[in-house]
């Protein structure tokens, strides 16, 4: 299937569309899972929305809760600190989330009289909010007709109509959210994107759909296909890149630990962590410990034991964090060198948990306090 703007985008025949929204809804209302932000007020949506952007349901269930009780309403979590909403956040990852939350809420205090707007362009103007988070705001929280495409509802949208080709492709993007739209029904949208999206979790999963005992069989084509796990056509993934980080454990006289925390934008940005570098292709782990150091604070160490190796996977990065001890050899650990960099800290190691590092610093932190009882 090639893009070309002339050709018409299919339409549904009305009779099928009504099969898929009744069936569809009626088996919602008997299988769906009870969870806490169905029904909720739109604050409530929105974050859970934007927890669930990158993160399955069930990783994200004990988060919501505990930001919720944290930041229950849309004021109290503008006039947070961002290191506060970032520690709230600590383990879901994808940190850039926390960060827009905490923007988009201050916009909404500032220009919104502390509501969510109930337009879709007022909403996408706000930082973290695309076309799928409206569409599911809106109809969630708001009963607007309004349409969502997820990565589960691609995957049922391309199964049912048997949509070929990579569904991130310009055209059929257009064609999946041409679906989603004609199928959206003005009473119950909603629960009608929920179904979707439920659907796609629990039966039309990725390998093994459980098709005989789905309730759109009869319209899917795929379904109906000797192997419905085909769809959607996604391209063979990106290759993994390997990659090995080294972080330096510096004390000094009095006991407290050196962090720095990272820039504001990019992987892990506005999270703390120990002095890191990524080590030089050949270059041993202990002495890209020591480069750590001398790299933030000008001063050179030698390294000591080794506190933990740490593998963890982001995006298509396989990762391999060292962590060393380190102790100053030469030149003089003043504080003009420490003020220098806005971003370095010490800290006591009783504090430390309540800066938000990343998911591999953390548990490297957490080696750290068990060696040292805390
Ligand atoms: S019939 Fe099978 S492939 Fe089609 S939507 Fe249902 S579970 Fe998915």
């Amino acid at each position: 299937m090639t893009t070309n703007p002339q050709v018409p985008l299919p339409v549904i025949h009305s009779a099928i569309r009504e099969d898929i929204i009744s069936n569809l809804l009626s088996w919602y209302d008997e299988n769906k899972r009870p969870l806490p932000w169905r029904g909720a007020e739109p604050y409530a949506v929105w974050i859970s929305e934007i927890m669930l952007q990158q993160t399955q349901v069930i990783s994200a269930l004990p988060f919501y809760d505990r930001f919720l009780k944290r930041f229950p309403t849309l004021r109290s979590l503008a006039e947070s600190s961002q290191e506060d909403v970032l520690s709230h956040w600590a383990g879901l990852g994808y940190y850039a989330r926390a960060r827009n939350l905490h923007r988009a809420a201050q916009i909404m205090i500032e220009n919104h009289d502390g509501q969510l707007p109930q337009t879709a362009e007022q909403l996408e103007a706000l930082p973290g909010i695309g076309r799928y988070t409206s569409g599911a705001i809106l109809s969630a929280a708001f009963n607007q007709q309004r349409p969502i495409v997820d990565t589960n509802v691609v995957r049922v949208l391309c199964r049912v109509f048997g949509l070929p080709g990579d569904p991130r492709s310009t055209h059929n993007q257009k064609m999946l959210w041409s679906f989603a739209e004609q199928l959206v029904p003005a009473d119950r949208p909603g629960d009608f994107n929920q179904a979707m999206m439920e659907l796609g979790a629990v039966l039309c999963s990725i390998d093994e759909p459980g098709c005989e005992r789905c309730p759109i069989l009869k319209h899917c084509a795929a379904g109906n296909s000797a192997d419905p796990s085909v769809f959607p056509e996604y391209p063979a993934n990106r290759p993994t890149v390997t990659v090995t980080h080294s972080s330096a454990i510096l004390r000094n006289d009095t006991g407290e630990v050196l962090i720095v925390q990272r820039p504001q934008h990019g992987l892990w940005g506005g999270l703390w962590e120990f002095p890191r570098v990524i080590c030089e292709p050949g270059e041993p782990e202990i002495q890209a410990a020591a480069r750590a150091v001398s790299e933030y604070i000008g001063v050179e160490t030698r390294i000591g034991k080794r506190l933990a190796k740490i593998k963890h996977t982001v995006t298509h990065h396989r990762i391999t964090l060292y962590g060393y001890f380190a102790e100053i050899e030469t030149g003089l650990l003043s504080e003009t060198k420490i003020q220098e960099k806005g971003c370095c800290r010490w800290v006591e190691l009783s504090k430390l948990r309540n800066y938000p590092f990343s998911s591999p610093q953390t548990i490297l932190r957490e080696h750290l306090l068990i060696a040292n009882c805390l």
